[in-house]
């Protein structure tokens, strides 16, 4: 269970957790037109707080809007002002930030018409996604029976909630299968991206990751390739195959969910050692140091608060 905070932020004001409700005849609800974002805020080492890469977050739900032709009736800066007044209310130094733009009840024909865009965002304390022991030890992962969407059926650039019916089906699938985490391949069978983290392998000291196709283009994933170069390796962005992945000396998700997860099997196959590799390590620490405050470098990736 999501833990329950005070307040959520409808519409321009905060309302009580549980008042914060909608009509079941909700567009978005029955064709899932539907734009969200997953943002992350964290304590800094100084004590104070701060949401990572907060500005860009929102203009990718404004793009994700756009690309399913839904008017915001807020400016960007209106919501990311409205993120760090939800966070104080709820009195949150760490956690998760869960803005949703929806199309609101009216019409019920598959054109929304002049249905209102409704806009929520809801915060509340969350821990690391796959469990903290997936941090340090890595997860095992299953290619998914279910192909990723292509670039003309689905907009993948876009965090559009019936995008993720098919991330839904790969998780469970998974789960049920007794790994943690689904790989999923794009049209033409190579790999693409899990079910809401992007995919990194590592190969004599290369770091490779697909190039901006059918993947949603993760914030994390710019931040580690950044932050790799910073660390002196070569990045590149190029396809590669699931064999490829399975003889890779390290492997690992990005995500703000996932942060950066090693994975450390794939399909029966260990990876690498079977453990979370130095690379994977060398990117995870500095990634948790700018989280943090500690890299003045990429302060400007940090939107303080405090409560
Ligand atoms: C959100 C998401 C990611 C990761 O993006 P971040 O900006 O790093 O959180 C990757 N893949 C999918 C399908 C996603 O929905």
């Amino acid at each position: 269970m999501v833990q329950k905070a005070d307040s959520i932020w409808f519409d321009g004001k905060l309302v009580p957790w549980d008042k914060a409700q909608v009509h079941v005849l909700t567009h978005t609800l029955h064709y899932g037109v539907g734009v969200f974002e997953g943002i992350r805020c964290y304590t800094c080492s100084n004590g104070e707080s701060a949401v990572f890469r907060l500005p860009e977050h929102v203009e990718r739900l404004f793009h994700s809007a756009k690309i399913n032709e839904m008017a915001i009736p807020f400016t960007q800066e209106e919501i990311c002002a409205a993120i760090i007044d939800t966070l104080k209310a709820n009195k949150l130094s760490e956690g998760y930030i869960r803005p949703l733009a929806f199309i609101g009840a009216g019409v019920m024909g598959v054109n929304p018409a002049d249905n209102p865009i409704q806009i929520i965002i809801a915060t509340w304390p969350w821990g690391a996604y796959l469990g903290a022991e997936a941090l340090e030890k890595g997860i095992r992962v299953k290619t998914s029976t279910f192909t990723r969407h292509h670039v003309n059926v689905m907009m993948t650039k876009s965090k559009t909630a019936g995008n993720y019916v098919n991330s839904v089906l790969a998780k469970r699938e998974a789960l049920a299968d007794g790994y943690n985490e689904a790989l999923m391949l794009d049209v033409d069978g190579y790999v693409c991206e899990a079910t809401g983290e992007n995919i990194f392998i590592v190969r004599n000291g290369i770091i490779k990751t697909p190039p901006l196709g059918s993947i949603l283009s993760g914030i994390t994933r710019e931040s580690i390739m950044l932050l790799a170069e910073d660390l002196g390796y070569t990045v590149v962005e190029d396809r590669f195959t699931r064999d490829e992945l399975y003889c890779a000396d390290e492997a690992f998700f990005t995500g703000t969910a996932a942060e950066v997860t090693p994975i450390r099997e794939v399909d029966r196959r260990v990876i690498g050692a079977g453990s979370r590799g130095p690379v994977t390590k060398a990117v995870q620490e500095a990634y948790f140091k700018v989280l943090r405050g500690d890299n003045p470098k990429y302060g400007k990736w940090l939107a303080r608060y405090s409560l």
